[in-house]
């Protein structure tokens, strides 16, 4: 058998037996979003499954309207249709568009009301003359592409899951071949990329693609968003938004590795805040609380994008320098003693604190799984060091600890 008959086979379809099954497909996804929203999910998934809800039952009852009306649909019934498939694509496209870029509420409502403007143009043009072949409802089409085009655009952006491309082409896809039948429709002397029964047989089949992909894909979209939530929760520290210290021990291997590979030399800052249990006892734990927090932002200040930070544990925080000496960490360390010195509290104006650093560096040797641990124990040997010297100061490893 030919390609072009086997692809021609592959794309034969009926209009009735499709729009029934997309009447059912709507129906059944509608009612398990439904059942799941009264269980399940955080505020924010909640608000995206209520109006993907909404978008497939509103797509449900045009394809149930085209279903009932007669081979030739009275011209109220095809406007119905046409204003109910229109509404819920829009809503469905806006949610694609909430996942992908969280637009400001001043955002949507401008997308609202482009989006009412062209069913507005789309409804007068059709009103007018009862018919889909006339100038002014082509241009309600374009404004409507218009309107439904960002969110799966914007999931076709570089660096995106190949979930979130799939899901973007094809709709995507889906109205760049409705505004080009519709375009057919008007124009007959437009010369014919592809013949209009083929068209038709494509947008069908876009259909019940979207109609999967715009369920199962959404949902499975939330879902990534969600595991990334959780994750990033697993990662963070609570109290001071920091990474935690299970982050930072599978982070740093792999830049310790990186420095390995190019023979560069990391330090390690080991921070401990002085006197921390006597600020808790003196302050209470709350205002221990508040310092710790302090300390934190103070650690963002003399961040460079490359560098890894975490809370190690109680007052205890870590910072590795990718290529960085001694000598630019001590720098780094004394910025940090300088900051941390200077802070000030307005629900304690007297009150101030300091803390102590122990740096350790060296050029790590590559498939050294132990690197990171010794760098650790070799910055907190300086780090004991900087605490016997009085604290507030800042101490590099050496030959004193190896002794
Ligand atoms: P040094 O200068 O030698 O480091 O003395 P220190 O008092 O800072 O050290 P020590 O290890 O004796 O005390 C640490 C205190 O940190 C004890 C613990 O109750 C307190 N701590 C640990 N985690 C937290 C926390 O999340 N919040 C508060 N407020 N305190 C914490
Ligand atoms: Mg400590
Ligand atoms: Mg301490």
């Amino acid at each position: 058998m030919a390609t072009i008959e086997i692809v021609i086979r592959l794309m034969k379809t009926d209009l009735q037996s499709v729009m029934v099954m997309l009447f059912w497909l709507g129906l059944t996804f509608t009612l398990l979003l439904v059942s799941y929203l009264s269980k399940q999910g955080s505020e924010r998934h909640q608000a995206i499954f209520k109006t993907l809800s909404l978008s497939r039952g509103m797509q449900t009852a045009a394809w149930l309207v085209l279903i009932l009306s007669d081979t030739e649909p009275h011209w109220i019934c095809f406007l119905a249709s046409g204003i109910l498939l229109f509404g819920g694509l829009y809503f469905e496209t806006r949610t694609l568009l909430c996942l992908v870029s969280k637009p400001s509420k001043k955002k949507r409502s401008f997308l609202d009301g482009c989006a009412a403007a062209a069913l507005i143009l789309l409804i007068f043009s059709f009103v007018r003359i009862g018919a889909i072949t006339d100038h002014f409802f082509m241009l309600g089409v374009f404004f409507c592409l218009i309107v439904l085009l960002p969110g799966p655009v914007l999931m076709l952006r570089r660096g995106g899951s190949p979930l979130k491309i799939i899901i973007g082409a094809s709709y995507t896809l889906l109205f760049l071949f409705c505004v080009y039948g519709v375009i057919q429709l008007n124009i007959p002397q437009m010369p014919e990329f592809l013949p209009p029964p083929l068209i038709g047989d494509l947008i069908r089949i876009l259909f019940v693609e979207i109609s999967f992909i715009g369920g199962l894909g959404i949902v499975l979209i939330a879902k990534e968003d969600s595991d990334a939530h959780i994750q990033e929760l697993a990662f963070r520290d609570p109290l001071t938004g920091l990474h935690n210290r299970r982050f930072f021990m599978e982070e740093a291997r792999t830049v310790l590795s990186d420095c390995a590979r190019d023979k560069a030399e990391a330090s390690l800052i080991f921070i401990d805040i002085d006197h921390f249990k006597k600020i808790n006892d003196e302050h209470g734990h709350h205002f221990g609380d508040t310092v710790l927090r302090d300390f934190s932002a103070v650690l963002k200040l003399i961040y460079r994008p490359l560098d890894l930070s975490c809370r190690y544990g109680g007052e205890e925080f870590l910072l590795l320098l990718p290529r960085a000496d001694s000598g630019e960490a001590l720098n780094a360390a004394l910025r940090l003693l300088d900051y941390c010195r200077s802070s000030r509290f307005p629900s304690k104006p007297g009150f101030s604190y300091t803390v102590s650093a122990g740096i350790a560096s060296g050029v790590p040797r590559s498939n050294s799984v132990d690197e990171l641990q010794e760098l650790i124990e070799k910055a907190d040997k300086a780090l004991y060091r900087a605490k016997a010297a009085g604290r507030d100061r800042a101490e590099i490893f050496g030959e004193s600890e190896r002794g």
